[in-house]
């Protein structure tokens, strides 16, 4: 936030104080409508609590995920009314790996997971969190939070300029907003090598595997999700972009040297005019609780996406905050105990995933990889043990 950012939000902040402007008292904001958001959102309107989600796009949209989600989360989902229903959504019990030449290696998942797309299971949630009395405002961004010692409460700026007052807030903003520079988040103050990027493809494939092709510099996770669809998402890298200077040039310059991608990109239909893609993927350690702020899903800490479980981990880390207030007493014992339940059960995932992630996207590794999971398959199952919890 630059010097005239600060200037205008103190001087609201002290005709607020003064009483001169009337902010809009709420018991609990959350900050950001992913998965994180939505179910913290959910849960807490359906046990009766006054909430306010404030996401600054429009549902449904699209966003950059490979849109598997793991079984841990799905006896949840499924209990709470919060999985798609009539739809065939595709069941996903095999592990495909190929290194960066294109050899491959197939193996069953013991615990599996399911496909969706984000634009469905969003909007889906979003529907049933405001069907339990939860209060949306979407196209709205919150601009500033700031936490106030003297009234033992937050203002949220937005930016339609509306401030509102709120007891407590869940941080439910993704990977990456710009909160985090407000809030002057210390993984923040560092670049990151990593992109995104997204389609949507009609493919002839299995629809019961979940694949993930390796390339130098990245690798490109394949898999099932409704309407005889599949989602190709790939993790890249910014240099490889700046070195080709286009998407579909890098495609050509560094996917396409693995078979597999190349066959995969030239045989399919690809069925957005343009890719989703977001830039700066950090995966650095972050905090879980800041300023006050409960962080949920990404905004805590993001697992790397080869592990096919941060939706997971977002919709059980919405839960655990929504549990925390829920649970109640003074502010101090509602962050300790989520900070305790969230590193308890998602710390040491995020740490093994970062160094997991060292094996992909270089050709000896990869190949190493590939023949270590071919020959020794219960490595691949520790690691994905290790990286995965218990169904919740
Ligand atoms: C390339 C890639 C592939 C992946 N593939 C998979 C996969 O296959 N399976 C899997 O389980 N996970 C995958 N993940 C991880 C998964 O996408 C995330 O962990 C998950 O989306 C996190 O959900 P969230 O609710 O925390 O954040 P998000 O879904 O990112 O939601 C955050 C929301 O906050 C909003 N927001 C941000 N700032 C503000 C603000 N100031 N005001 C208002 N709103 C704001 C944003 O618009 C956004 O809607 C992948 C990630 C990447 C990068």
């Amino acid at each position: 936030m630059d010097c005239l950012e600060n200037l205008i939000f103190d001087k609201r902040f002290n005709l607020l104080s003064k009483g001169v402007l009337q902010p809009e008292n709420i018991h609990i904001s959350i900050i950001g409508g992913g998965l994180a958001g939505l179910v913290s959102a959910y849960l807490l309107a359906k046990a009766g609590k006054q909430v306010l989600l404030i996401e600054k796009k429009k549902y449904p949209f699209h966003r950059v995920c490979g849109e598997y989600i793991s079984n841990e989360a799905k006896g949840f989902l499924k209990d709470e009314g919060l999985l798609p229903t009539g739809m065939d959504l595709p069941h996903i019990s095999e592990f495909q790996f190929s290194d960066t030449v294109g050899r491959q290696t197939t193996i069953p998942l013991d615990l599996g997971g399911f496909g969706v797309s984000r634009f469905v299971l969003d909007e889906h949630i979003y529907g049933r969190a405001k069907e339990v009395g939860a209060r949306i405002l979407e196209g709205l961004q919150v601009e500033n939070v700031r936490f106030d010692k003297e009234t033992d409460s937050f203002e949220l700026e937005l930016s339609d300029h509306r401030v509102i007052r709120s007891e407590h807030v869940i941080g439910a903003f993704g990977k990456r907003s710009k909160l985090d520079k407000v809030l002057e988040r210390e993984f923040i103050q560092r670049r990151s090598p990593y992109l995104g990027v997204k389609y949507h493809i009609k493919t002839d494939l299995p629809r019961d595997f979940v694949a993930l092709h390796n390339f130098t510099g990245g690798y490109c996770g394949i898999n099932a999700i409704e309407n005889d669809r599949f989602n190709l998402c790939y993790l890249g890298s910014r240099d490889q972009l700046r070195e080709a200077g286009s998407i579909p040039e890098m495609e050509r310059m560094f996917l396409w040297k693995n078979p597999k991608l190349q066959r995969i990109f030239n045989e399919s239909e690809f069925l957005f005019e343009k890719p989703e893609v977001i830039n700066e993927i950090n995966f650095d350690p972050k905090q879980p609780v800041e300023n006050h702020i409960l962080m949920a899903g990404d905004a805590a800490g993001l697992i790397t996406p080869l592990c096919g479980n941060g939706m997971a981990i977002a919709i059980q880390s919405g839960k655990l905050a929504a549990e925390a207030l829920l649970r109640g007493g003074d502010r101090f014992t509602i962050e300790s105990n989520y900070a305790q339940s969230w590193t308890e059960l998602f710390k040491w995932r995020l740490w093994v995933g970062r160094n997991v992630q060292r094996l992909f996207g270089s050709r000896g590794v990869s190949s190493f990889t590939r023949t270590l999971i071919a020959k020794v398959p219960l490595v691949a199952n520790q690691i994905i043990r290790n990286t995965h919890g218990q169904p919740f």
